[in-house]
């Protein structure tokens, strides 16, 4: 089962959230037909932005990240809320480019131009929205900057993601954020772990919980458990497309004799009738 676990290690003074989400990864690969490479790139991104919704203090609370560069996938978009319902989508699932040094080359399907858009929204004030132009296409590499340029908080990540036979076998991510004041020698200390060359090795091989108690040294914990799911409805298109107008439907109703409405971040239909659109504006007459 997937796990994100949170814990402060550091004699209390660093922030450690440990996440395994290979089912959410496998989830995102049957909806979308997602290619290995499509794999590597959307799960390292549901990963850390499953990290961010963790942290959300508010039930409202909800968090987009959206990578515009110009690499090989095209855009990618990856949105959840506080209760950790996450969904995404990349441009080209199909995705496939040769391996660098025998790995996916995640850099060059996200792309080293280009920027990445975070919209937090804490569910009590505006959202913020903070965007950050691309470096280096590395994922892990990219959210880190996005937090010390545009959060202002030092935080790592170290995003993984393994496939086998078109499928998921393994996604994590560790990701550790000095407390504010937290003193030099945790910062090192802390830091020291985060960087063993056999971090994704021990990942692979733990649950979350364990391996935030024996690698890091972590004693108090928290563990939720994270789910691929899309948050559209019926009801939710329905209101999409009334919001075009009723002679903008109508027009689309000429040509097919039906509208679709497509959600691309669990790649569902849905299909609206003529008797569906009188219904909409005669009950929004009957509001009005
Ligand atoms: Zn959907």
């Amino acid at each position: 089962m997937d796990q994100v676990v949170k814990a402060l290690v550091g004699g209390g003074e660093i922030s450690l959230t440990v996440i395994k989400n290979r089912d959410m990864v496998q989830k995102a690969a049957v909806v979308h037909l997602l290619s290995d490479l499509g794999m590597h790139a959307l799960g390292r991104v549901l990963t850390a932005v499953t990290y961010m919704c963790a942290h959300l203090k508010d039930e409202r609370g909800k968090i987009s990240a959206t990578f515009k560069g110009d690499g090989a996938g095209g855009d990618l978009c990856v949105a959840g809320d506080y209760f950790l319902h996450m969904r995404g989508a990349i441009d080209d699932p199909y995705v496939y480019l040769p391996k660098r040094d025998g790995e996916e080359d995640v850099a060059a399907c996200i792309g080293k131009k280009g920027t990445l858009t975070v919209v937090r929204d804490d569910g009590y004030e505006q959202p913020f929205v903070g965007v950050c132009d691309l470096s280096s296409g590395d994922v892990s590499e990219e959210f880190t900057r996005y937090f010390a340029l545009s959060e202002q908080l030092p935080t790592a990540f170290a995003l993984f993601a393994e496939t086998k036979d078109d499928d998921c076998a393994f996604s994590g991510g560790v990701m550790i954020q000095p407390l504010p004041g937290a003193s030099e020698e945790a910062v090192t200390k802390v830091g020291e772990i985060f960087s063993r060359p056999d971090l994704k090795e021990l990942l692979k091989e733990m649950d979350a919980e364990t391996f935030a108690r024996e690698v890091f040294g972590a004693e108090e914990l928290s563990c939720r458990t994270p789910l691929y799911q899309c948050n559209c409805s019926r009801a939710y298109l329905r209101d999409v497309l009334m919001s075009f107008g009723e002679a903008e439907l109508r027009d689309m109703l000429k040509q097919d004799g039906r509208i679709c409405a497509h959600c691309h971040f669990c790649n569902t239909d849905y299909v609206f009738y003529e008797e569906d659109v009188n219904e909409m504006f005669a009950q929004g007459a009957n509001e009005a």
